[in-house]
């Protein structure tokens, strides 16, 4: 199988891969409670909390939906810079949640400024839904300068879409006063996909204590979940066999330290943006906003990427990727993501540059 340069799904260390077959478990066994209780405890270490993390089976989006359907009271604001953002105005539509869709142009990163004036205009806005690292075009927005305005409403609660960036870029989820952090875990984890992870603060909580009826449902209802996990459990049968892959790769996270992977993502960013100075290829996402994880970059060489994706696999049992939807022609995507080091980056950059050169 080739070795994945892509935005997600990332490649799976053959650890990771084998720590799900361990035997299988009961889940309402005290064997279980003790895997999630150390599991959340460590989750809630990388991610910088004291608040309940839940561990939920589904996607990320999964836990998107639920975010919005236990936090929102009123309006939330969506700040719909990319393609993944705009898709949480239609989850949040489709819950029967209204939604007020805040338009950028495509590459450009939320800013404080943007959320404050957009707060300010309408006072019924009780809720933001930010994506942190917008993965069609690789724009990381200052989470902790929007965090800081978002506290100027106290009655306005931030909920985070961290899929692409958890694990990859710096977040201070209680230092930087966020009350929902979600990601799954098949990005910068470096895992298969499966799993979904959401971090809820007490205002969370009280709110969805409050929701009318019908608003949460059963599968994603917060309350639900929470009787739960003061027993170290889930209501649901959970994934167990990713729980395992998850129990080994947080040892090998913590082991690394979340800190030094921020800085190793970072690097790799680095990386592939001096490769692409030299060919003066430039990013599809705002200067200065560069998600670590990822680099969005602009064709303009008309490189036939589909034909460099074949070489690569055949050569070097490899892939990169396309851009995303309408960005398919205009951008090609380089994943730096996950359990990849600076040597790996600079290998495939490599690569890139050997085929194409063969022309
Ligand atoms: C991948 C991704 C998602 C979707 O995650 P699923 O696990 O497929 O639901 C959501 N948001 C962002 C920013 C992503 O990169």
């Amino acid at each position: 199988m080739p070795k994945l340069f892509i935005p997600g799904p990332t490649e799976v260390h053959p650890a990771q891969r084998e720590a799900q077959t361990r035997p299988m478990i009961g889940h309402r066994s005290k064997i279980y409670a003790e895997l999630h209780a150390s599991i959340e405890a460590r989750l809630k270490k990388i991610m910088f909390t004291e608040n309940r993390v839940f561990i939920g089976t589904c996607s990320a989006t999964g836990v998107i939906e639920a975010a919005l359907r236990n936090s929102v009271k009123k309006k939330v604001l969506v700040p719909a810079n990319g393609f993944f953002a705009s898709k949480w105005v239609d989850v949040s539509e489709s819950c029967g949640i209204e939604a007020v869709r805040l338009d950028f142009e495509l590459g450009r990163a939320v800013k404080p400024e943007d959320i404050e004036k957009a707060l300010k205009s309408d006072p019924e806005i009780d809720a933001v839904m930010l994506t942190h690292s917008e993965t069609s075009t690789g724009v990381l927005s200052p989470l902790k300068e929007i965090a800081a305005v978002v506290r100027e409403f106290p009655n306005v609660v931030l909920l985070v879409d961290c899929v692409s960036s958890f694990a990859a870029a710096e977040i201070r989820t209680d230092e930087w006063g966020i009350d929902l952090i979600l990601f799954g875990m098949q990005k910068a984890l470096a895992l298969p996909a499966g799993l979904a992870f959401c971090s809820v603060s007490p205002e969370i909580m009280e709110r969805s204590k409050n929701q009318p009826k019908g608003r949460k449902g059963y599968y994603f209802d917060f309350v639900e979940w929470e009787k739960a996990a003061v027993k170290n459990n889930t209501i649901i049968t959970p994934a167990v066999s990713l729980l395992f892959a998850l129990d080994h790769q947080l040892d090998e996270i913590l082991k690394e330290g979340i800190e030094a992977r921020w800085a190793k993502h970072s690097e790799m960013q680095k990386i592939t943006m001096e490769w692409a100075k030299q060919h003066d290829i430039s990013y599809f996402s705002e200067e200065g906003y560069h998600s670590p994880g990822i680099s969005v970059l602009n064709n303009s060489k008309n490189w036939n990427i589909a034909e460099i994706n074949e070489k690569l696999r055949v050569q070097h049992d490899c892939e990169i990727a396309n851009g995303y939807k309408d960005l398919k022609e205009k951008t090609f995507r380089i994943g730096h993501m996950g359990d990849h080091s600076p040597e790996d980056i600079c290998e495939l950059l490599g690569w890139i540059d050997g085929i194409v050169a063969e022309g």
